[in-house]
């Protein structure tokens, strides 16, 4: 089987290259080790909220309608689930950590309710947690791509469910994360879907007590799809270049805001004591 660049490396790649090597670039035959990290608090409200959604959607394709009140249990016990499997925290908030994972499984709770209430009547859905395989052109590329959809709706629009401690902004789904559902779409129905809608659940603020609900939604035109093969040309154009040994991976593709990225912080990045690139924040 040929290397597979799934959907999550694309966005991971963007929030920290250095990290994304660390982790994954072994994968790519781009590093020597693989650093194992476990998910934050965050991502792990994320996956339960998912878990919740993923399973309204699947009783609703065979006609059951899953009240509330269990969404809220199957949050719950994912969250558990994936605290027990391990979870980063960083020193500076484990006198607090109780309070910051009781916090956690609150919000996803919340998540749950919220986009069971706000989209869970108005999405009628025709297909949920579609897995895909693109295979590319093999004299241009030395990997595929791979990824999951979470909803194609009866009229045709593809959903991507996300959770934020933040209101999105308003291009939220204009991603190469798009691009890539875009493309799995075609490959299945022989067409573009007319628009990718990116589901929010979110809280404004980190003072919000209650989450809001809203949709980011995209057409799919030349301007998401193009840049997204310039990207992966790109990436191919690196990936080859470190594994001749001519690049550095660690150095390859700097993002521009390494420096100042809300993950380069110790209470985010469990790599920063293995990093040269750490920015020195503890926040
Ligand atoms: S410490 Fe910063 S630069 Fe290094 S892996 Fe973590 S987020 Fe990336």
């Amino acid at each position: 089987m040929r290397i597979q660049l799934h959907q999550s490396d694309l966005s991971s790649q963007e929030i920290c290259w250095q990290s994304w090597i660390m982790t994954r670039g072994m994968a790519f035959d781009m590093w020597d080790v693989k650093e194992s990290v476990a998910p934050g608090i965050k991502a792990i409200t994320g996956t339960a909220t998912h878990k919740a959604i993923e399973r309204f959607y699947g009783d609703k394709m065979v006609g059951k309608e899953l009240p509330p009140g269990e969404a809220k249990e199957i949050a719950e016990a994912a969250f558990r689930e994936a605290l027990d499997r391990g979870y980063y925290i960083s020193e500076e908030d484990t006198p607090e950590e109780q309070d910051i994972i009781a916090d956690g499984m609150t919000r996803a709770e919340k998540f749950t309710a919220m986009y069971i209430k706000s989209f869970g009547n108005i999405i009628v859905p025709e297909a949920v947690e579609q897995d895909f395989v693109i295979m590319l052109d093999e004299s241009e590329f030395g990997f595929d791509l791979t990824g999951r959809i979470d909803l194609i709706d009866a009229m045709g629009i593809l959903h991507d469910s996300k959770t934020s401690g933040a209101t999105p902004p308003k291009h939220a789904a204009r991603t190469y994360q798009s691009a890539l559902y875009a493309e799995a779409f075609k490959l299945q129905y022989g067409k573009y879907p007319e628009h990718i809608s990116y589901d929010y659940v979110y809280f404004p603020s980190a003072k919000s007590s209650e989450p809001k609900a809203d949709q980011r939604m995209t057409e799919v035109d030349d301007l998401l799809i193009n840049p997204f093969y310039a990207r992966l040309k790109q990436f191919e154009a690196i990936r080859k270049a470190c594994v001749s040994g001519a690049l550095n991976p660690l150095y390859a593709a700097p993002p521009p805001d390494r420096i100042f990225s809300w993950k380069c912080t110790k209470k985010h990045c469990p790599l920063w004591n293995k990093c040269e690139f750490w920015s020195g924040r503890a926040k």
